[in-house]
């Protein structure tokens, strides 16, 4: 079976990745500097899947050492998750997000070239689709208009991927465009674990219930949505893993450039969340409604008919498991993986 390359793989969406790939037969190298995530994540990976993981310490910037663990291991694709991610941190810390995210990049497919691997998923985001877009998002659309940094290196990143395959027809690459991924796998060995004060909302809901903090923050009520609150399409983490191992097993069998959607297709407003989280764990999540925060969209979905057509991929997961799982993560790890 062929062998996947997770560069960052070792964060929330890299790890569950990790164990659908695993669990579908395929080997797995992770090389991850624990700048957002702990090795203790690949650990439990292996205790899920009674498997074994190739596990380095490594910067993704470092040609150097990405060269070494590309000879050591004979990879046959790359899964590029390696990134920071936090919205607010990249308006004040541009330099370190363009630096981190593009060089990351370079790297790998300078890497790549050098060891002849023509095959690439990259961990894009729904936030390229931009504000002015009509919903729900499909991938024909241009690229919008970024409201921050994060945002622009996003859609650069796929701008490098689409002129390096432009100039390469061997290289195969599956742009993927994550909508909301929360949730955990069900066995609530590993989940989402951010440091410090969480910026999204399911981690934010799960340290309320918990305890860790005082009350949520319902950013305005005031939008043009059903109930006032921001819609958003909600994925279970194990559904976007598995359309990880789907993108795998089509990038391994085509050329060219495909952009895809992961997401539902239906959206959930912040207090369906926050009243399914309660209803469905029977825990209290005391919340009140606030100004809006800067930059939120009041509604974005994807169109997720292209995953289906090209992949025969589709979520399976509820709302309600979404709800458990994240909850069943946070309960047993209350200090993530600390
Ligand atoms: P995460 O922070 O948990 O995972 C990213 C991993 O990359 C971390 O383990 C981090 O330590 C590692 N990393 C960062 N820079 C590195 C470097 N220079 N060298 C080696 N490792 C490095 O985040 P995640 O939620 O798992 O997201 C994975 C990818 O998906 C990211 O690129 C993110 O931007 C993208 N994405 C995430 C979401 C989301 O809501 N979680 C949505 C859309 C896109
Ligand atoms: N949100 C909220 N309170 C919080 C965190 C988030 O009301 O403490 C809202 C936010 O305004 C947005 C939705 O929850 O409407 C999802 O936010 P998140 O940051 O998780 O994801 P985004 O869609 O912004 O990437």
């Amino acid at each position: 079976m062929a062998t996947v390359f997770l560069a960052g793989g070792a964060g929330y969406i890299g790890s569950h990745t990790a164990v659908a790939l695993l669990d579908a037969g395929y080997d797995v190298v992770v090389a991850d500097n624990y700048s957002n995530s702990s090795p203790e994540a690949i650990r439990r990976v292996e205790r899920i899947t009674g498997k074994t993981v190739q596990l380095y310490e490594a910067d993704i910037r470092d040609s150097a050492r990405i060269s070494e663990i590309f000879q050591e291991n004979r990879i046959d694709a790359v899964i590029h998750f390696a990134g920071l991610k936090a919205v607010g941190e990249s308006v004040q810390k541009p330099l370190m997000y363009y630096r981190n995210n593009i060089d990351t990049t370079l790297t790998l497919l300078e890497t790549m070239a050098k060891f002849n691997v023509n095959k690439v998923i990259f961990s894009s985001s729904a936030t390229v689709y931009g504000s002015e877009n009509p919903i729900p998002y499909i991938e024909t659309m241009q690229r919008g208009v970024c409201s921050n940094p994060y945002g622009w290196t996003k859609a650069m990143m796929e701008q490098i991927f689409e002129d390096a395959a432009k100039a390469n027809p061997e290289l195969s690459v599956v742009l993927l465009r994550y909508f909301n991924p929360i949730g955990a796998h069900p066995s609530g060995l590993i989940g989402e674990d951010p440091t410090g004060i969480p910026n999204n909302l399911m981690p934010y809901i799960t340290q309320v219930a918990v305890g860790k903090r005082d009350h949520l923050t319902v950013f305005g009520n005031d939008y043009p949505t059903p109930d006032g609150t921001c819609r958003r399409d909600y994925i279970h983490v194990m559904d976007l893993a598995n359309g990880h191992v789907k993108a795998t097993d089509y990038v391994l069998a085509h050329k060219g450039v495909e952009i895809v959607n992961l997401g539902t297709g239906t959206p959930y407003s912040v207090t369906e969340i926050v009243e399914t989280f309660q209803r469905v764990n029977g825990v209290a999540v005391p919340y009140e409604f606030g100004p809006r925060r800067f930059g939120d969209i009041p509604e974005f979905y994807a169109n997720a008919d292209k995953a289906l057509a090209l992949f025969g991929w589709r979520t399976e997961k509820s709302l309600e498991d979404m709800c458990r799982d994240s909850w069943n993560w946070q309960k047993q790890n209350p200090n993530g993986y600390r």
